[in-house]
């Protein structure tokens, strides 16, 4: 049983030993059967793009867009993911700021929605990864990187998101091309840093990610070709992985959405030494959290983007158990935000969802999940 008054969790315990509780509240109280469902954290999902816009019709439409329909857009994505039980999303780069004003409105319960931790745009050298996309600032040079974080700082953001190499969605680039320069890379951080804000960076080889590492990074996202070396550092200085393993195996995926043939190839190409490297990384205990680099509820290999995902680690080789506490409990200190969130004991927001069977026996269970509470509130509700 949990007891939950306003949005906080009061009390975890058997029924039985909670009665004394139950007497005390008498009538006020309004209780919730699960019929037996299993109970866990909401869902933390640490790379989101709410106005992701991939190459092909979808990122021509959105150079079209209103501000207005941007925004809107953006908020049918996360409502959309917060009904999948995904209670907080990480945005990693969206476009026009839509993430911050989406925060706002969600935090003065305007709208319904998750919590957001945002990034604002990410900041990426001139023709760098996701330029194009609307959801990044190109900038050159130390000070031009540090001045594009301010930016980003100025706006609001929680984290501050760089792009270091290459990657799948860019034509006339490589996933192993270093982008950002060790001076970029380390007057972002510092910046980041000053603010007491923690940074992170798009990154595909294991020669940018050590050089960021060394240069300040506080998390590592996709990292899909990685080497002993570089995972015994992030290791060393707990830094942290977002493999977001979903970007280099969802084929129908992109061909539905109708991505470029060169976008698809490159993705599949990645897949394998993909997988490789988050094993590498599980096997050197570098600590990590879940990420989809998709919309969370993106229809994708005959579920949604976010439990898939989570699937995916678990069959690379993560126990269920330790890919559950990835989404949930370490992205909530990937983030700074354990103290309220990522576990349910008591003291902590009340962000919660239930499912009829036990993804510790089988992850697919997560599929099933039909009852989501965000800040104490009941947003989903399928136990009937
Ligand atoms: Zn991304």
């Amino acid at each position: 049983m949990v007891i939950v008054e306003a949005n906080r969790i009061q009390a975890v315990d058997r029924r039985t030993a909670l009665e004394p509780h139950l007497r005390e509240r008498g009538a006020s109280i309004s209780m919730r059967d699960l019929g037996g469902r299993w109970l866990m954290p909401g869902l933390m999902d640490m790379h989101v793009h709410l106005s992701l816009a991939l190459p092909g019709p979808a990122q021509l439409a959105a150079r079209l867009e209103t501000d207005m329909a941007v925004t809107l857009r953006a908020y049918r994505n996360a409502l959309d993911g917060l009904q999948a039980g995904v209670t907080f999303m990480r945005t990693l780069g969206d476009a026009r700021f839509v993430d911050l004003e989406l925060k706002r409105a969600i935090n003065a319960g305007q709208v319904t929605g998750p919590r957001l931790f945002c990034a604002g745009q990410a900041v990426i050298i001139t023709g760098g990864h996701g330029f194009g996309s609307g959801a990044s600032l190109e900038a050159d040079g130390a000070d031009g990187f540090r001045q594009a974080v301010r930016r980003q700082l100025r706006a609001g953001a929680d984290v501050i998101k760089i792009a270091i190499t290459g990657g799948i969605a860019g034509e006339y680039e490589q996933i192993r091309d270093s982008q950002a320069t060790y001076a970029e890379m380390e007057a972002a951080c510092q910046a980041a840093h000053n603010a007491g804000r923690r940074i992170t960076a798009h990154a595909g080889s294991a020669v940018a990610i050590s050089s960021g590492v060394r240069a300040g990074l506080d998390c590592v996202e996709h990292g899909y070709f990685l080497d002993q070396p570089t995972v015994d550092l992030m290791s060393d200085r707990s830094v942290y992985l977002v493999p977001t393993l979903s970007v280099s195996r969802a084929e129908d995926y992109m061909r539905r959405i109708g991505c470029p043939q060169w976008m698809i190839d490159k993705s599949l190409r990645a897949g394998d030494e993909h997988m490789r490297s988050f094993q590498l990384a599980l096997a050197s205990g570098v600590p990590m959290a879940m990420g989809t680099d998709m919309l969370p509820a993106d229809p994708y290999d005959g579920t949604l983007a976010v439990y898939r995902e989570v699937e995916w680690m678990v069959e690379g080789g993560m126990p269920e158990m330790a890919a559950l506490r990835a989404a949930t409990f370490s992205a909530a200190e990937l983030c700074g935000v354990q103290a309220d969130l990522g576990s349910i004991s008591t003291g902590k927001l009340a962000d919660l969802v239930a499912m009829p069977a036990n993804p510790l026996e089988d992850i697919r269970a997560l599929r099933g999940i039909d009852f989501v509470v965000k800040d104490g509130a009941v947003v989903r509700d399928g136990c009937n």
